[in-house]
């Protein structure tokens, strides 16, 4: 099994031998100009058709094009093999998963860039590069393994070993750090596309005194300053679980709601946009759409295609790191990491 983040799919799912299995048919039809040909664009699969039942029968979409429709361009080959084999064998787990978090978890890996962070350039000098305990950790979230031994929490209540209270525990640390690292990242992306801005204007506050994250010094769109904040919600939260349950990303939407009403009031004078993300690293709606069309204005300055993809994997990034954060919070003081985690 691979922890790949797949085609954008939000994988993590594929066994090595699937994974072959897709890669041989997409070099298939790259190698062979006949293939390309709308009559034999499909031929190969007579050659590799997969067993009756197995998951390689969702291959059937692949069926050859009807005559006089345009045959697939060869690099987006790949992506159509695996997407169905995901599709399917993710449904076959969220069915057989035996825990409410389990199956969120699996609804989560449906989430297009949850998977963000795997893909990134692992580079300490781009600041991109996770540690090897932090990795593990991160890797054992996202499949569900045991990150840790059972304790206690300093807040009194017990970790399990998935460790996914410290995700959500009021007390955990992580929780602050993924906040500001993904406000930083907003930030400096915003410089970049030559848009200034500052954090948690004062002209924004409401009347309880809490100030949005941050604020465009300049127009960001019909006129108006753009208002973000960020927020990142546990899915396995008790109070978000039963919908996580049964649906991919309910808690960033819910989220999103939230801090759309606490906000409304800033409406009339600027755009308020509301970057809520999930601990699994589901994305809001909303907050994806602000990401991209920030990547895309340092894309359109910088002349760097890859810019909004880059800007995902880094706030990606800071999700997980929270993650870790959060968890290695849990930790009872005076314990060493030695008696508590595994090696
Ligand atoms: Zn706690």
């Amino acid at each position: 099994m691979t922890v790949s983040d797949s085609g954008g799919c939000g994988g993590g799912i594929f066994e090595s031998g699937e994974l072959n299995f897709c890669t041989q048919l997409s070099e298939n039809n790259h190698r062979s100009d006949i293939l390309r040909t709308p009559a034999s664009a499909y031929s190969g699969l007579r050659v590799l058709r997969p067993p009756a039942g197995h998951a390689y029968s969702g291959l059937r979409v692949l069926r050859p094009p009807e005559a006089g429709v345009r045959t697939p361009s060869p690099e987006g080959v790949q992506a159509a093999w695996e997407s169905p084999i995901l599709d399917i064998t993710l449904s076959q787990l969220i069915q057989g998963a035996t825990t409410p978090e389990d199956t969120a978890r699996y609804r989560a890996l449906r989430d297009k860039f949850a998977g963000a962070w795997l893909n990134a350039l692992p580079s300490p000098q781009l600041g991109t590069l996770l540690s090897n305990e932090s990795f593990r950790i991160a890797v054992s979230l996202r499949l569900g393994c045991d990150v840790c031994q059972p304790h206690k929490c300093p807040c009194g209540a017990q970790v399990t070993g998935r460790g996914y209270h410290g995700l959500s525990c009021r007390r955990s640390a992580g929780r602050w750090s993924r906040h500001e690292a993904a406000n930083n990242v907003i930030a400096r992306a915003l410089r970049s596309a030559e848009v200034p801005c500052i954090r948690e204007s004062a002209g924004c506050s409401t009347q309880d005194g809490k100030r949005p994250d941050g604020m465009t010094l300049i127009p960001w769109s019909r006129g108006k300053s753009l208002v973000w904040d960020v927020t990142c919600v546990d899915t396995f939260a008790p109070s978000y679980l039963p919908e996580t349950v049964r649906y991919q990303g309910a808690a960033a939407s819910k989220a999103e709601d939230s801090k759309r009403r606490r906000y409304a009031f800033l409406l009339d004078r600027f755009i308020f946009v509301p970057v809520a993300m999930e601990t699994t690293g589901v994305w809001g709606q909303e907050g994806l759409l602000l990401i991209n069309q920030i990547g895309e204005r340092i894309a359109a300055r910088t002349g760097q295609p890859n810019a909004v993809t880059f800007l995902r994997q880094r706030i990606s990034l800071a999700v997980q790191r929270g993650n870790v954060a959060s968890i290695l919070g849990t930790l009872p003081e005076g314990k060493e990491l030695e008696e508590v985690y595994y090696f």
